[in-house]
């Protein structure tokens, strides 16, 4: 179980990342979801004792992390959201050589782990090719590799489907669904849909605070019977801005469709929406 208590963060500049931000995180995938900007990275850099923040704690199974933080890093894996500079070495070299950083001495031992990983995350047929060559899916899957070595007990993968197209997002998300639900994985991601198909457990952070907490079916719930949807001419757009709460105006076939949120029929020829993830992300971080 991770406790995060009362974390907040201002950089240098000014910038308050983080402010007040509680939360408790059980085994199994937690999807962090917030737009770009809200504090995502600085929180999971902060879990991962990357960086410190001002105020507030966080304890994993009972151990204070900012105290404690070698032994944090012993059962942590990590997927950076940007993974800097990937070397002309080879993915099976690069595990080999993380391995041995992690501690695993025994060649036998790292031989068969780097194998195992490498079949896992379906790159063993492309093993001997340098990582620099690899495309933004293969990086993202070799990140996941290097991030189980070890047997973590707390995985941190940050906003790993950004930069990938559909068949590589969705294969790596497969992936990730498999890697087990005896650990706590935090996936942090602006992609509603990562986290509809991922996850049993949530929270939504904007501007630095967690706005949404709970599981997805849970949150849903408290939006039914609130959305509605209209078509509208995109010069009426901002004035039905004026006179509802808009949860997000977006095109469909070429027409403009606003989707409000009200708790009572709001007439007017809106119309009844089943409420998705999505609706509730909008209209928590405007
Ligand atoms: P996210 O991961 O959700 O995009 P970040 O945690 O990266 O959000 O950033 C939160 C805010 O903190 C942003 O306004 C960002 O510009 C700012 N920020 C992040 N890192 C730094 C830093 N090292 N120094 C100053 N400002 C930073």
């Amino acid at each position: 179980m991770l406790h995060i208590s009362n974390l907040s963060k201002t950089y240098p500049n000014g910038v308050q990342a983080l402010k007040d931000v509680t939360l408790d995180i059980g085994n199994g995938m937690f999807g962090l979801l917030g737009p770009n900007g809200a504090g995502k990275s600085s929180l999971m850099r902060t879990i991962a004792t990357l960086q410190d923040a001002d105020s507030g704690t966080i304890t994993f199974d009972g151990m204070d992390v900012m105290k404690h933080k070698t032994e944090l890093r012993k059962v942590l894996g990590y997927l950076p959201q940007e993974f800097g500079v990937y070397p002309k070495i080879s993915a099976e070299e690069m595990l080999h050589y993380i391995a041995r950083l992690k501690g695993i001495a025994n060649d036998k031992e790292r031989k068969e782990l780097v194998k195992a990983l490498l079949e896992q995350v379906n790159l063993y047929n492309h093993r001997g090719k340098f990582l620099s060559g690899y495309s933004g899916g293969m990086k993202q899957r070799f990140g996941i590799a290097q991030a189980l070595i070890g047997n973590p007990k707390l995985i941190i993968v940050d906003e790993p489907t950004a930069g990938l197209d559909p068949a590589e997002r969705l294969r790596f998300n497969n992936l990730l669904s498999e890697i087990g639900e005896n650990i706590v994985i935090i996936l942090s991601t602006h992609i509603v849909d990562d986290v509809s198909e991922l996850c049993n457990d949530m929270a939504i952070i904007a501007a630095g605070r967690v706005v949404q907490r709970g599981n997805p079916e849970e949150l849903l719930r408290n939006y039914e019977g609130c959305i509605w949807s209209k078509r509208v001419a995109k010069e009426e757009v901002a004035s039905y801005q004026e006179q509802y709460k808009l949860v997000l105006s977006k095109l469909s076939g070429g027409q403009m469709v606003i989707l409000i949120y009200s708790e009572t029929d709001p007439g007017n020829g809106f119309t009844s929406e089943k409420a998705t993830l999505e609706d509730i992300y909008f209209s928590n971080i405007s």
